[in-house]
């Protein structure tokens, strides 16, 4: 029951001996009954209720959740895949909630991605989405403006873990899929001018709005609250923060 960034020395000193793994598994069901096996697949419905989670941790972009004790829309994706580290198949930290299209990846388990959605060590807050705006009429053409995951705030050895990650799940590509999305946040932002925004304050202040902050979070449909829990809230956020729409 290692925490997220001390999965792999772990692995890497006991991957060798199969005993050590079956043991291990055993201690493991005895230690916590609700994340036993059933017949043959995990309960993954009191993972993912644990977590609190109804977004995809690495892509942000799709719900999971479950439909009923049976069903639900995700699946569990073994950070470090359990061909290569074993022994890290029974670890509840080994075991990610994340939407199909992530785990499906061709190649993802092949591939090392290197930043574990809940290593708490990672500074997730420096890494933000940008717009690049490539021509005048970026407020109503989507081929005027790219989408960027920005990394500079990154040491190099961080961009070039979360680099992996990106590339694995193929983030910057299907956020370009998002575009007609941020267009409407850009039009927002011209809809919303200073003075309206002030006058609205004036209306609701006290009602509906106990500060600026809040009525600004109603206009954009954004708070870093949302995160966990709204596809798309890490983009909303940060592109609304860019365009002054979010302080
Ligand atoms: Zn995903």
């Amino acid at each position: 029951m290692a925490k997220p960034h001390e999965l792999k020395t772990i692995a890497i000193e006991r991957n060798k001996s199969k005993e050590i793994l079956k043991k291990s598994y055993y201690n493991y069901l005895s230690y916590n009954d609700k994340y036993t096996l059933d017949g043959n697949s995990y309960k993954g419905h009191h993972i993912i209720e644990d977590l609190g989670i109804n977004v995809c941790p690495y892509c942000n972009r799709n719900f999971i959740y479950n439909i009923n004790q049976t069903r639900s829309n995700y699946q569990l994706d073994h950070f470090y895949p359990k061909k290569k580290y074993p022994f890290l198949c029974i670890s509840f930290y080994n075991l990610i909630p994340s939407c199909i299209t992530c785990n499906g990846l061709t190649g993802k388990s092949d591939t090392d991605v290197k930043v574990n959605p809940y290593d708490d060590t990672f500074p997730f807050e420096k890494i933000y989405f940008e717009l690049i705006i490539l021509k005048p009429d970026f407020y109503y053409n989507i081929d005027s403006f790219d989408i960027k995951l920005n990394l500079s705030l990154l040491t190099d050895i961080q961009k070039h873990r979360f680099q992996t990650n990106i590339e694995a799940f193929n983030l910057e590509k299907h956020y370009q899929k998002h575009k007609e999305y941020v267009l409407k946040i850009i039009q927002k932002n011209l809809t919303y001018s200073d003075s309206y925004i002030e006058n609205l304050y004036k209306e609701f202040e006290g009602t509906i709005f106990n500060n600026e902050r809040e009525m600004k979070e109603l206009i954009t449909d954004s708070t870093i609250k949302y995160f966990h829990l709204r596809p798309l809230s890490k983009l909303t956020h940060d592109i609304a923060k860019e365009l002054g729409l979010l302080d």
